[in-house]
């Protein structure tokens, strides 16, 4: 037996760095489930959800954290600073200095529970022995509060690293200042319409080994931020095939994770994107991503296997490639824009409009969704949802809705020009001109469209029918 031990413990060293790191990964993602706390929509937990949250979990786990010190947001919200474990490598990890990023902040609830259920486990023992986690859920209440990037002085907190104008700001660097954290995780969400790579899928999660200079010069803090992006994707491969990214960035001083890293504590981003794959699940999903990446990491940290990661490996990882993903895309249509003009073949796409719980603001930006971003050849754009239009007609749709439509059908039909069935007994270009008054004036198909679409499906005799109809601004 012990032969056979010795060979096995051979052949164990021998495999790469990845084997135990997916050995590792698989019994974070089969442990996330019992460890999940908050259930609802990310976006919906606010700071006095969290504060209940944290106050449950110190219930369920009595000494597994404590409360060291708290920062008071713009409007007087508390911002706990959770410390974990007495280890001699502190590390700081802060979610949500953005409000309307929240994933994290969830994630860092599960981690938490995971903790205290396994904290007489030898791993867990070990990793709060030789870590002190410093953690700062939610660093943006206020935002959070109205779902919004910014705080209640409008400043975005991670472009104050320099003026240190916004409390919540000058919490961060005072917490940072204190501890002198080894590393730094720095918790995000991108826009979910990212890319992995200009041929990948959709970007889960985009990393970062934050720079600390213009010349993103390696040293040995990058290198180990680097080593924790690679050990995240190597965690994260099995349950998000390629579809981790390298967020794409320039250095920029004023931001606090290029600050942290410049200041000495090296910081990894992490920033949740979208897994639309997942349908339903999308958002649990990049929690329990978060998490195994999260927990995945600190033992490397913890148990010093993370030397062992190729940093090298860091540039293999596909950058974020943004706008080439659309909600919804369709393909291959033979289109009716509205302007009277022969139809013509394209592709057109866009995204649909982002419901957010407590989000006050004006819709703005490209991800809010709501009308056509563009009009054309998207052959190499994708769609989380792609409608082959191939032989169809996309025509925008009368102004009223279904009514609209069937009066425009009554109209058509007193003139011969639609069967009873609703067959419309005319070509392309002749519908194409009827459709220059439907709009009623306002603009033709362009990016900006915000009306329907009719999808007409050929009906024989070059005549077509109504398939199906596709809303813009309200699927
Ligand atoms: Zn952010």
């Amino acid at each position: 037996m012990p032969y056979i031990r010795t060979i096995a413990t051979l052949l164990l060293a021998a495999l790469p760095v990845s084997a135990p790191a997916a050995a590792t990964s698989e019994a974070l993602w089969n442990a996330w489930p019992a460890a999940r706390v908050y259930t609802g929509d990310p976006f919906a937990l606010k700071n006095a959800g969290l504060r209940a949250e944290l106050d449950a979990l110190a219930v369920r786990h009595p000494g597994l954290f404590r409360v060291a010190d708290e920062g008071v947001s713009c409007e007087g919200r508390p911002i706990p600073l959770l410390l974990v474990g007495d280890g001699p490598t502190t590390v700081l990890l802060w979610s949500q200095m953005h409000g309307d990023e929240p994933t994290a902040t969830v994630a860092l609830l599960d981690v938490l529970n995971y903790l205290g259920t396994t904290r007489e486990t030898p791993g867990t023992k070990s990793l709060l022995s030789r870590l002190t986690l410093a953690v700062i859920p939610m660093l943006n209440p206020d935002g959070a509060e109205r779902t919004r990037r910014t705080n209640a002085q409008g400043i975005d907190i991670n472009r104050d690293a320099h003026r240190l104008q916004t409390p919540e700001g000058r919490f961060l660097k005072s917490v940072r200042d204190r501890l002198k954290p080894s590393v730094g995780y720095n918790l995000h969400n991108q826009g979910p319409n990212t890319l992995a790579g200009t041929t990948g899928p959709q970007a889960a999660i985009a990393l970062l080994s934050v720079p600390f200079d213009e010349a993103f010069t390696e040293n040995e803090g990058r290198r180990t931020t680097e080593r924790l992006a690679v050990l995240v994707r190597d965690l994260l491969e099995p349950w998000a095939p390629g579809r981790v990214s390298r967020y794409d960035t320039e250095y920029t001083a004023r931001a606090f994770g290029d600050s942290m890293t410049r200041w000495g504590t090296p910081t990894l981003l992490i920033e949740s994107g979208g897994f639309a794959a997942a349908g339903p699940g999308e958002a649990a999903a990049l929690v329990r991503l978060n998490f195994v990446a999260l927990l995945g990491t600190l033992s490397a940290l913890a148990d010093g296997s993370l030397s062992k990661v190729d940093a090298a490996a860091y540039a293999s990882i596909p950058l974020n490639v943004r706008d080439r993903l659309f909600d919804v895309l369709v393909r291959n249509a033979l289109v009716i824009g509205g302007g009277g003009l022969p139809p013509y073949l394209a592709d057109v796409g866009w995204n649909v409009p982002a419901t957010r719980p407590g989000f006050t603001g004006p819709a703005v930006g490209r991800g809010r969704g709501g009308a056509v971003l563009d009009v054309g050849d998207l052959e190499t754009f994708k769609g989380k949802t792609e409608i082959d239009a191939t032989n169809r007609l996309l025509c925008v749709a009368p102004r009223g809705g279904a009514d609209g439509w069937a009066k425009v059908l009554d109209g058509l039909k007193a003139r011969g020009l639609a069967t009873a069935d609703g067959t419309l007994a005319l070509g392309a270009d002749a519908l194409s001109r009827e459709a220059k008054s439907w709009l009623e004036g306002a603009p033709a198909l362009a990016p900006g469209y915000g009306g329907d679409f009719l999808l007409l499906a050929p009906a024989g005799d070059g005549r077509f029918r109504l398939e199906r109809r596709l809303s813009v601004a309200n699927p």
